[in-house]
């Protein structure tokens, strides 16, 4: 762990006192050198400071930076199934780790505890899975057009790869671009989201415990500007994997493409879920209620649309509206509580300004919710109604921007093709989900919904490790995380031709 003083703190139960944390360059806790640090305040309780974290530079850039180039002459050269060892023990200790690193993160970031548990898990998951990739990582042989000839092809690490992270999956994120990058040989530096460092922190932390060599995993606490695009810049940086908003991540594109520097790009969504007039309706509410208020709305896929055929219109609104209100709201440290608050204050606005602008738009109805909560203690906190309009078209700024927050829009729509046509209408295209009991309809779904990510039968959300992620549109640049799809993100191939002749040989002429 960082440092004795946070070991002591995190012990303790309830509101430990705030810890100041380090960067970590080189294998060690290190200040900033400006000297600055910023705080880290609990969403659901202003008055707790989680932790105080540095305020970087370039300069903090430039050595982390520096000590990622010179740990990757030798950890590229370590066997992958060691370089796997010591990701697989991580895993192992994550699990140790699991319930305090969990109650932290619902400390720094709001979500209810059972899904920062899942969180963590996530990040337990990735390290198993890419440990495994150590023995593997396969190219190909093929047979050659010409004599006493062979070739094959191979993975070759990149460098220091750049890691810039959002704040509503903090430790997941993280892994999903930390285990493959090591695993294949590259060494890195992390830039937390300035809302949730300290989960960074926590699994920076652990890959120190496991033997992780000096320099070889770096983080720099800061903002975008003064950290991220420094770090961005960095001539010695092979590439950069983002996770964030379409707009940022725009700017990273950008900021990469003179060099040519590769970027993997994962940003926003507008996710819709489908109901069919077949489907079983429970089902589809129970759906997007996990789907809609899950991290108080906050995933990337998020159900922030449900498509509805007009036929169970009336039965899904209904059935949905009055769950929705029945969710209970307060601090994800309290086991009773269904949703927790919006990460930020600025979220929290963001909300109540799609709210205003759903009220204005002609024709969408409020049917639940709409407004912050500042009863008891909740005044403390950026906490929201789940939030729920009807009757709203499809091309309403309700139904085609990115809110990222409890708010959840009912389209009503007269046939299954009309539903297609509608989930596809939108800038992103990151998840979709469909409920039906016809097969048939079901395949066409998955075949003419233009996301990266799609789901019969279960809501937009609940990805897995060993799959794909990632989305089409301005959701991302043609990239995946996870699953074998990150292999290719954070390696290049090599095609090796060994000529065992001993004459000259020429492809295409001689064969
Ligand atoms: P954000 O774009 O504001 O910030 C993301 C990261 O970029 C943070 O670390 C931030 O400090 C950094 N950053 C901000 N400005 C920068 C700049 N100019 N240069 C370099 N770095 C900069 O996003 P957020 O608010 O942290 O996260 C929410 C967004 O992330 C949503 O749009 C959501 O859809 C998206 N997201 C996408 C996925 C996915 O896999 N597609 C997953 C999670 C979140």
């Amino acid at each position: 762990m960082p440092t004795a003083k946070a070991k002591t703190a995190s012990a303790k139960s309830a509101k430990p006192a705030a810890v100041e944390h380090k960067n970590f360059i080189g294998g060690k806790w290190v200040a900033s050198a400006t000297g600055q640090t910023f705080e880290n305040r609990n969403p659901a309780d202003t008055r707790e400071v989680v932790g105080t974290f540095q305020k970087s530079d370039k300069r903090d850039v430039n050595k982390a930076v520096a000590a990622a180039a010179e740990a990757f002459k030798s950890w590229r050269l370590v066997p992958a199934p060691k370089r796997a060892e010591i990701i697989f023990k991580v895993g192992e200790r994550l699990i140790h780790y699991k319930d305090q690193f969990a109650r932290d993160m619902t400390r720094e970031m709001g979500k209810v505890l059972k899904e920062t548990q899942g969180d963590v898990h996530e990040a337990i998951d990735m390290s198993y899975y890419m440990a495994g990739e150590g023995r593997r990582q396969f190219g190909h042989t093929t047979p050659s057009e010409l004599r006493n000839k062979f070739q094959m092809s191979v993975r070759q690490p990149l460098g220091v790869c750049a890691m810039i992270t959002p704040w509503n999956f903090p430790m997941a994120i993280p892994s999903w671009k930390i285990m493959p990058a090591l695993v294949l040989g590259n060494t890195v530096v992390i830039k937390p989201a300035t809302d949730t460092p300290l989960s960074v922190v926590n699994f920076v932390s652990v890959l120190h415990e496991c033997g992780i060599p000096d320099g070889v995993v770096n983080m720099v606490t800061g903002s975008g500007r003064e950290v991220g695009e420094p770090l961005i810049n960095h001539p010695d940086v092979k590439l950069v994997s983002f996770t964030g908003s379409t707009e940022v991540g725009r700017s990273v594109s950008a900021l990469c493409g003179p060099s040519f520097k590769h970027s993997c790009l994962e940003m926003g969504g507008k996710n819709a879920q489908m109901v069919m007039d077949d489907a079983d309706i429970d089902l589809a509410v129970d759906g997007a209620l996990w789907g809609g208020f899950g991290t108080t709305g906050q995933h990337c896929t998020a159900t922030s649309r449900v498509i509805i055929h007009k036929k169970v219109y009336k039965k899904f609104v209904d059935a949905y509206i009055e769950r929705a209100r029945r969710l209970k709201v307060g601090n994800g440290l309290d086991a009773s509580v269904d949703m927790g608050p919006a990460v930020s204050e600025s979220q929290l606005r963001t909300v109540e300004q799609y709210v205003q602008i759903g009220t204005k738009e002609d024709g969408a109805k409020l049917l639940c919710g709409g407004h912050r909560l500042t009863e008891g203690d909740l005044k403390y906190g950026f906490f929201h109604e789940p939030t729920v309009f009807g009757d709203v078209a499809p091309d309403m700024r309700l139904a085609t921007e990115e809110i990222f927050g409890p708010v959840v829009s009912l389209i009503p729509v007269d046939s299954f093709e009309q539903a297609i046509e509608v989930c596809n209408s939108v800038i992103y295209g990151l998840s979709a989900s469909i409920y039906t009991r016809d097969i048939n309809r079901a395949f066409v779904a998955m075949r003419d919904v233009y996301t990266g990510i799609f789901y019969i039968n279960a809501p937009t959300i609940g990805a897995e490790v060993h799959l794909p992620f990632g989305g089409t549109k301005a959701t991302g640049n043609g990239h995946r995380e996870a699953g074998q799809a990150a292999l290719d993100v954070f390696s290049e191939w090599k095609a090796v031709y060994v000529d065992y002749s001993g004459v000259l040989q020429k492809a295409q002429i001689d064969a």
